[in-house]
Order: structure tokens, then C-alpha cells, then sequence
């Protein structure tokens, strides 16, 4: 079988070698006689599992020994409550709010801190970011947040900003629950970094939170102990059950990106070139379509999910069957954007960028 070419944004795409190695292990896991689900998470061969996960990831991102890697449960959404329990000490937090996740992160940490908008690109409908140095950084913020790449809308910090040089000593905090793994990411700018799985890693269920030693052990006493970052990294993610088979099968998909190359390249520097690859073809072709639009300013353009419109927008219904005809699933925009939206994660090959853009070129010219 043929499998189509799904271009959701999550839950999204997951590597094809990686649900079949899932698949050949379903029932008998490395001779264990049981299946992954089955296991008990402090069994030896979960721990194995477990180890194994936590040190490919750590490697794949180059984290830094004074990082904590924490495997937990709540998603991104639960983070948004989670971050300020655990780091705001109640006083201040400042926020780059860039589109609707981080939207989102500044009204929820409202119950629990006082959120202070440092910069907000909602006068451009979103499609743009106020340049750092406009950025309202307050003066006593017990962490910056912002979200690393807006699912969304399509924007994308092609670097993260670098607060020191911005005269703020506050840590940063990123949810990069939607480009985690496709691209390097520079550890000395960032205090903590969050993000749900079903994006760029696996399965949904297990969410993954990298944060620096400084930041544990500050939680508000009102923060529930499953979620107090310190009693999770004392734990080592086991202070209760672990979401057992989100960690194996994103152990599973850290294995095949450490494989990856292109050309001298590895692992997430690989997937990197890759993902610049396939986005380059894809908006060089929006660009100079006829019919097809995307509306994010070039410099923040994201390389994981773009959003684009049809000009003759009576045109949706018959781009969305065709496109399903053609083996090209999850098209639709998101209801607040509208429009279509191609999410290219690590799990899509070049191959499916591609036969998007001769699917589209093939529309475009019969509907001129
Ligand atoms: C999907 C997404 C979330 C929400 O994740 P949940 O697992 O649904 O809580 C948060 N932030 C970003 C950037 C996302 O893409």
C-alpha cells in the first residue's frame, strides 16, 4: 500500500520506518513476551526504554548537562499554567505574543502571575513580529515567554532573541511544541523550553519540558505536585506514571532523526537543511503563483506550517477533494485563519512537497 502524503498540523505525520518498527514490536517487545503498553514503568525494560529516549533526545538537541529533561502529561495547553506555577514566584511575566498560541500562554498565565505584554504582532493580523528591539521587557519579569513557532499563522523565529543583549536577565522560555527537532536550537538563550509531542515527535499524550537546574525548585505552593518541575526532574519523570508509550515511540522516531543525513549532515542539522529545502519549494511556488497566496511577512515565514489562501476562495471545496483525490490529506486551514495550511514536519519528505506543488500547479492551470 501506498500511503498518502498527510499534511496535518497535529496530530501530524509520524515516520514511516518508525510505525512499523512500533508495529513489529506491538506484542513481544526485545523478547520480552509483552508489548510496550503493558509494561510497568519502573520494569527494567521500560526503564531501558526510558534511558535510551532521554539520552537520544538529549544528543539530537545538544542539551547542555545543566538542562533537565522532563517527560510529562497536560500537553502544551497545560504548560501555559504549568510555567508560571512553576517559575513565576507570582510576580511578573512578560510575553512576545506572536499569534494564537501565545495568545493563549499571556491569558492563562493570568491566573497565576501578572502577565505583561512586552510585544504583540496582532496589529499585523499576526503575520509579522515587532522587532526585538521595540520589545516593553519589564524590569522585574521572572521569565519571557514566547512560542517558537505559531502553528497557526505560520511564524516562525528564525533565531531566538537574545534577552541579555536586550539589557533583560530574565530566562526565556519557548514553546516549541511545533518545531522542536526540525532545527538547531541555541541553549544559551533559552531557561526553559516546552512542547506537546504530536507536532514533530509523536504520538499525543507526552509532553517534553528541557529546563535549566537554576529554574527548578521555585514552584508556587499551590502548584500540584505531579507538576512541580523539581519533584518531576527528582524523579526522573516518575513521580507518577509516565506516559509510557508517547516516551517509547518518541525514543523510536529520536533513533531514525539521529539516522538521518543530507550530505555531511546529522540529525537535526540535517533535518534542518531538509526542512529549509522543502519550505523553500513551497513558497518560491506560492509566490509566484497566480492563484495561491501566503501573507507572512518573508523573515518570519515558519518552516513547519504555512498557511495559504486560494485567491477565488468558491474554489476551497473542489482544491480540498482534488487534493484528497491526489493523495494529499489535512489541507484545511485552521477555522480562525481560513485558507489551507501545508504543515511540513520532519515526517514529510521532500517527495511530498513536491507532489503538493505539481497537485496545485495541475489546479491552478484547469481553473484559469
Ligand atoms: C498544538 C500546540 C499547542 C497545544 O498543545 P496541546 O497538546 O493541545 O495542549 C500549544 N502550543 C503550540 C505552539 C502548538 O502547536
Amino acid at each position: 500500500m501506498k500511503r498518502p502524503f498527510n499534511f496535518s498540523a497535529g496530530p501530524a505525520a509520524i515516520p514511516e520506518e518508525v510505525l512499523q518498527q512500533a508495529a513489529d514490536e506491538m506484542l513481544n517487545w526485545g523478547g520480552s513476551g509483552m508489548g510496550v503498553m503493558e509494561m510497568s514503568h519502573r520494569g527494567k525494560e521500560f526503564i531501558s526504554i526510558y534511558e535510551r529516549a532521554e539520552a537520544d533526545l538529549r544528543t539530537l538537541l545538544a542539551v547542555p548537562a545543566h538542562f533537565h529533561i522532563l517527560f510529562m502529561q497536560g500537553g502544551g495547553l497545560a504548560e501555559n499554567a504549568i510555567v508560571p506555577l512553576n517559575l513565576s514566584k507570582g510576580g511578573t511575566v512578560d510575553f512576545v505574543v506572536t499569534g494564537s498560541w501565545s495568545q493563549k500562554s499571556f491569558k492563562e498565565a493570568g491566573k497565576y502571575a501578572r502577565q505583561h505584554l512586552a510585544a504583540s504582532g496582532e496589529a499585523s493580523g499576526f503575520t509579522s513580529v515587532p522587532d526585538a528591539a521595540s520589545w516593553q521587557l519589564s524590569q522585574d519579569a521572572a521569565y519571557v515567554h514566547l512560542c517558537s513557532n505559531e502553528t497557526i499563522h505560520g511564524v516562525e523565529f528564525q533565531q531566538l532573541p537574545d534577552l541579555q543583549a536586550l539589557g533583560c536577565d530574565a530566562p526565556l522560555v519557548i514553546d516549541f511544541s511545533s518545531n522542536v527537532a526540525s532545527r538547531p536550537l541555541d541553549w544559551r538563550r533559552v531557561g526553559l523550553a516546552f512542547g506537546g509531542a504530536q507536532k514533530n515527535i509523536g504520538p499525543a499524550g507526552l509532553t517534553i519540558v528541557i529546563v535549566r537546574d537554576d529554574l527548578l525548585g521555585q514552584a508556587l505552593d499551590i502548584c500540584p505536585s505531579a507538576f512541580n518541575y523539581k519533584t518531576v526532574a527528582d524523579n526522573q519523570s516518575m513521580f507518577n506514571t509516565p506516559p509510557t508509550w508517547g516516551i517509547y515511540m518518541a525514543g523510536l522516531t529520536f533513533q531514525w532523526l539521529l539516522r538521518q543525513t543530507e550530505g555531511d549532515l546529522h540529525g537535526v542539522d540535517a533535518m534542518e537543511a531538509r526542512n529549509r529545502a522543502k519550505a523553500e519549494l513551497f513558497y518560491q511556488y506560492l509566490d509566484n503563483s497566480q492563484l495561491y497566496l501566503n501573507k507572512v511577512d518573508a523573515a518570519y515565514r515558519s518552516r513547519m506550517n504555512i498557511p495559504f489562501f486560494l485567491r477565488d476562495e468558491n474554489r476551497n471545496d473542489a482544491f480540498l477533494a482534488g487534493a484528497k483525490a491526489a493523495g494529499l490529506l489535512q489541507l484545511k486551514g485552521h477555522k480562525s485563519v481560513g485558507g489551507m495550511r501545508a504543515s511540513l514536519y520532519n515526517a514529510m519528505p521532500l517527495a511530498g512537497v513536491q507532489a503538493l506543488v505539481a497537485y496545485m500547479q495541475e489546479f491552478e492551470r484547469t481553473s484559469a
